[in-house]
């Protein structure tokens, strides 16, 4: 073999190489940026800011995802999830967008949990009462159930918000918007199939939350994810 074929031989795997390895390259900043602790069931990275909610985030995992988790008959699969609080706005991209235009304070996208920095939306002093703030209101067990979903088959965005405002509820005990109750009724669930982001997504989730609860109150929990899962096998 000449040189130069050899020359270019290595040239084109080095490329290879370099974009392969590019391809796995971190999409976010926070991998390389971030400070990081891992815990039982999360690893959470985050900035300074926020250094005084890891804890409580730790534990709220930590005691949530193994639930949601055997809610979703995946205890065996192990509990771990990614969580990634975020200093402002500004990181958030691709897919994770559109769950943020809906949920201001959370979105889940690619197996991650990502969490708006409570500095910026807790207007209170970190103390008992803020914790219980964050953990009644805050948008973590949201996305913990997104992730405890996320093998869901069906790719239907309202059914996966409904499935998610739900469990929520099961363990908070908040309702999405209750009073938006009346407002829902004037959908109907072909409203949500055919065109769940043309509506006014307060509407459409209160909607999307009353369907998957009254269907779970009506036939029992067991048979909610027996349907979520039908088509599994
Ligand atoms: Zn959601």
């Amino acid at each position: 073999m000449q040189k130069t074929q050899l020359f270019i031989i290595i040239s084109l795997l080095a490329v290879l190489v370099w974009q392969v390895a590019t391809l796995n390259a971190p999409e976010s900043v926070y991998e390389t940026e971030y400070a990081a602790r891992k815990f039982d069931a999360a690893t959470i990275y985050y900035t300074a800011q926020d250094e005084k909610y890891v804890s409580l985030i730790a534990r709220m995992t930590d005691l949530y995802l193994p639930l949601l988790m055997t809610d979703f008959g995946r205890s065996d699969t192990g509990c771990h999830v990614t969580v990634v609080i975020r200093p402002d706005k500004s990181g958030s991209r691709n897919r994770a967008v559109r769950y943020e235009e809906a949920l201001p304070m959370g979105s889940y996208a690619g197996g991650v949990v990502y969490i708006l920095s409570p500095t910026l939306w807790l207007n209170k002093d970190f103390d008992a009462g803020a914790m219980e703030y964050f953990m009644q209101n805050g948008p973590l067990i949201h996305e913990l159930a997104h992730h405890a979903s996320a093998n869901m088959p069906s790719g239907e965005r309202w059914l996966r918000e409904g499935v998610a405002l739900y469990y929520e509820y099961k363990y908070t005990g908040r309702e999405w918007r209750a009073d938006l109750e009346e407002l829902a009724k004037r959908l109907t669930l072909d409203d949500l199939r055919d065109r769940f982001e043309e509506l006014d997504y307060r509407i459409a989730y209160r909607k999307a939350f009353e369907i998957v609860k009254n269907y779970a109150n009506t036939h029992g929990e067991a048979m909610l994810q027996a349907v979520l899962y039908q088509t599994i096998n």
